[in-house]
């Protein structure tokens, strides 16, 4: 405070119109933006223009505590977490900001009082869809609780002009639109131009002798691009901590142009700058399944490059030693999209900052650590080495020296044992040679982790199998989490404050409180009200459903849900072929009593991905037989919610009674939609897959609907030859299901619509659908008479939130801190605005 400030009375103390958090600071605020930020006055100001003027007003509290939070960690000697990931699913930011900022009630006032509509102004923002599903957003969410465990942290990714694209239903097939995000600007962000770096393609290396004699190898790049880095405050729940979420746009670099523009090719070089921002233009919307595009490596390589360029130069600033890099950071890679990172820390620091190979190589491995987030081989990165080297000509002889040194340990190890030195290899040589980006993130890493117990299992037997048996210790499990912030606080509003009401606010930093719930099953008030809750959570989403598809569905009806990506492993038509029989059986009988049930079905596919598109016409097929048929009415409705995104999502999962999580054993790595339903109160569905198998452990195996094949089941069956066509025979109202797809009783009499689904299903059944379809069906019962007792399933479903404590990302967060990363939180001081900004002063950049 200066010395003016003190001698103010209290009394007389203005509150700052951008830090204030009260009502009326906050309106007199929000006038302020419309007026200096969008330049409008009231009588011609949109809803966005409203939206914008709020999101500033927010944006200015944020940014207190931002800078305060980079004070606090500035040359304070902090150990940092880079949570490197090529995705960031964040959704929309103000909502979330609002209720970590503690101002959600006067803000809703606030606006209230000015006439205007808080929801309405939420709905506003474009959300970043920066990402295709559970692997993005589960960097979101633990963006969001590194910062309410007030742990230093910097997520590092892509700026993608164009996110994930939009999707529409046109005759039944998912159409994809352009994500426009940024068209009316980003308010959440801030452009810090002069940390941009620049970032090397292409070319060849060559050997030099330095001054000194030493023979060194420079990278002489085919060209440069820039990389300008725009920053994100993430604030923690009730916290000071702002971390930063800092992502990379490309741009022309004009100092590597300048040859060119000097010989007057002006035109030549400004064009430049069109080819450059192609980079980081659009995500690759392919979820689980790699393409192997370059422009996708060059993606991966320049944020990779940027952010431990970004790294060093912090390292280097607060005046510490190379040496000591992984000391001042861990590195977090998200799956293998970041993995070329350490063959480039390698070139940073043996190339450009001259330290010898064995000191970086030390420095490097005890810098990363390495998430993997599947185990389905399509998914798995390999680049083709000629691809690799005409990009990274420098980094691919960085691999292959850091493999030669590798295998020259295996060796040692393992004498004479081929096979494991091509298992292990970084270089799969069993055909047209690639480089194995899971093999490069496992030597390359000091720690490996799956992320749920059985998964990490499969990782530890399957995929990095050899890497296990020469690092025992390596691979551990962290389980996914979720925000409760989000996906309980934001999302499920009614529901949290009911639990307040009860229980206190304390779960909301930590969720395994929601154990005092079990306490109040048998309290009668306390289950109505909990019934009444999903009631207007389902009421909210039957308008929604109404709004967006025109179908009108029954809010008493037992929702049953399936939202996520659509792929053939979640197994999607697994549910359809479960509809299409409820559907016979009131074709066949209808006057036959039923718990009615409303299928809610929901998510993008990837745009060439044949099969999941066709999945989804199938869904909206049998939605179209099924809800216009007078003999099934007020029993059975099928709806698919079109462009299934986390804005989208956060009126589902509180409004589900059922989830269904019915992925072929195996094959779902962890899920996290699974961990957002169960939270809410949903009853699952499910195999004995990823985190279904902890979440029912925690909520109890009388509380979880299980069936189908285990993990070991699946491998016997096929090991023995899997042939669906028995399961075909052997029951006939699968064989009727089957038939009518193929006589086109669900594609107006179109014979060959469903001829690739079916032919797949009766001859390949990857996915096991017809083997665990009986089961399938027959948990399904168990779950419609379970419902029938309405006080039993509330019962039910105050056990599944009241044991979701494991399931927040605080859980996870603490996990990889404790387990993995080795880092400590710092609390966060907030400063006084007007003390900041005593003494002005200028410093380079
Ligand atoms: C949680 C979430 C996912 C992941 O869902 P799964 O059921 O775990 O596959 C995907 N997309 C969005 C938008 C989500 O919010």
């Amino acid at each position: 405070m200066t010395a003016q400030n003190t001698a103010l009375p209290n009394t007389m103390q203005v509150e700052d119109d951008r830090t204030g958090l009260s009502i009326g600071t906050l309106r007199r605020a929000m006038a302020d933006n419309l007026f200096y930020i969008q330049g409008k006055y009231p009588d011609i100001a949109t809803q966005n223009d409203y939206y914008m003027a709020l999101a500033y007003t927010v944006r200015d509290r944020l940014l207190q505590r931002w800078l305060a939070t980079r004070e606090a960690y500035d040359g304070a000697g902090v150990r940092m977490v880079c949570y490197l990931s090529a995705e960031f699913l964040l959704g929309p930011h103000l909502g979330n900001n609002l209720v970590n900022l503690n101002i959600y009630q006067p803000v809703e006032k606030a606006i209230t009082e000015s006439g205007l509509n808080l929801d309405q102004l939420i709905a506003q923002e474009e959300e970043p869809g920066l990402g295709n599903g559970g692997l993005g957003r589960l960097a979101a969410c633990y963006m969001e609780s590194l910062a309410s465990l007030e742990i230093p942290a910097i997520g590092y990714g892509i700026r993608y002009e164009f996110g994930i694209f939009d999707q529409e239903i046109c005759d039944g097939w998912q159409v994809e639109i352009t994500d426009k995000w940024l068209q009316y600007g980003n308010p959440w962000e801030i452009l810090q131009a002069d940390s941009a770096v620049e970032v090397k393609f292409g070319g060849y290396t060559e050997f030099y002798t330095t001054e000194q004699g030493e023979q060194r190898v420079r990278w002489v790049p085919n060209y440069a691009l820039k990389g300008v880095p725009y920053d994100t405050p993430i604030l923690g729940y009730r916290v000071n901590t702002a971390n930063t979420l800092r992502l990379w746009k490309a741009e022309a670099s004009e100092s590597f142009n300048f040859q060119r523009f000097n010989q007057g090719d002006y035109y030549g070089a400004v064009n430049a700058k069109t080819t450059a921002e192609n980079l980081t233009k659009v995500l690759y919307p392919n979820d689980e399944q790699i393409q192997g595009k370059e422009l996708r490596l060059q993606q991966q390589y320049f944020f990779v490059s940027c952010s431990l360029q970004d790294m060093i130069r912090i390292h280097l600033a607060e005046g510490n030693r190379l040496e000591t890099f992984h000391e001042k950071f861990t590195a977090q890679l998200n799956d293998t999209h970041p993995a070329v990172g350490v063959a480039e820390l390698m070139r940073l620091l043996v190339d450009e900052h001259a330290m010898p190979w064995d000191t970086a190589w030390q420095v490097t491995q005890k810098t990363f650590a390495y998430t993997n987030h599947t185990l389905l081989p399509e998914a798995l990165e390999k680049w083709p080495i000629g691809l690799f080297g005409r990009l990274l000509p420098r980094h691919l002889e960085i691999i292959y020296e850091i493999n030669q040194r590798f295998l020259d340990q295996v060796q040692q190890q393992f004498p004479d044992d081929d096979g494991k030195l091509a298992a292990l290899s970084l270089i799969d040589e069993s055909g047209e040679r690639y480089v194995r980006m899971a093999n490069l993130a496992s030597v390359g890493s000091y720690s490996i982790n799956g992320v749920a117990a059985l998964h990490s299992e499969l990782v530890k037997s399957t995929v990095l199998k050899d890497f296990h048996q020469l690092w025992p210790q390596k691979i551990t499990n962290v389980t996914n989490g979720v925000t409760p912030r989000r996906w309980l606080v934001l999302s499920n509003p009614q529901l949290a404050e009911l639990i307040t009401s009860k229980i206190g606010n304390g779960w909301v930093q930590d969720l395994d409180q929601l154990k005092q719930l079990e306490a109040l099953v048998n309290d009668s008030g306390f289950c109505s009200a909990w019934q009444q809750v999903k009631l207007a959570n389902k009421q909210r989403l039957a308008q929604r459903i109404l709004d967006f598809t025109g179908i009108e569905v029954d809010p008493t009806s037992m929702f049953d849900i399936q939202v996520k990506r659509i792929h053939e492993y979640k197994r999607q038509h697994l549910n359809v072929l479960h509809i299409i029989t409820l559907y016979n059986r009131l074709k066949a009988n209808p006057t036959q009593t039923m718990v009615p049930r409303t299928f809610v079905f929901g998510g993008k596919a990837a745009p060439g991905y044949f099969m999941a598109k066709l999945m989804i016409k199938l869904i909206t097929s049998v939605g179209e037989v099924v809800n216009h048929d007078p003999d099934v009415a007020g029993r059975l409705k099928v709806v698919f919610l079109p462009d299934y995104n986390v804005t989208n999502s956060q009126p589902v999962y509180p409004a589900a009674d059922l989830s269904e999580q019915i992925s072929t054993a195996g094959k779902e790595a962890s899920g996290t939609g699974n961990m957002k339903f169960s939270m809410n109160g949903a009853l699952t569905i499910g195999t004995l897959d990823g985190a279904n198998v902890e979440i029912r452990d925690a909520v109890g195996d009388e509380n979880f609907f299980l069936f189908g094949l285990t993990v070991e089941d699946v491998m016997a069956l096929k090991d023995q030859g899997y042939q669906p066509k028995k399961y075909y025979h052997r029951h006939s109202s699968l064989q009727n299901i089957i038939d009518q797809l193929s006589s086109g009783v669900f594609s107006q009499g179109d014979q060959n619509l469903f001829r690739p689904l079916v032919d797949n299903l009766l001859y390949q059944d990857p996915y096991l659908l017809l083997a665990d379809y009986q089961a399938y069906v027959e948990c399904q019962d168990r779950v419609s008479q379970a419902y029938a007792d309405a006080t039993h399933w509330t019962r039910m479903s105050i056990l599944n939130s009241a044991r979701m404590g494991k399931f927040s990302s605080d859980r996870s967060i603490r996990d990889y801190a404790k387990n993995i990363w080795q880092v400590k939180p710092v609390p966060v001081k907030l400063k006084e605005y007007i003390q900041a900004n005593a003494g002005l002063q200028v410093n380079t950049p």
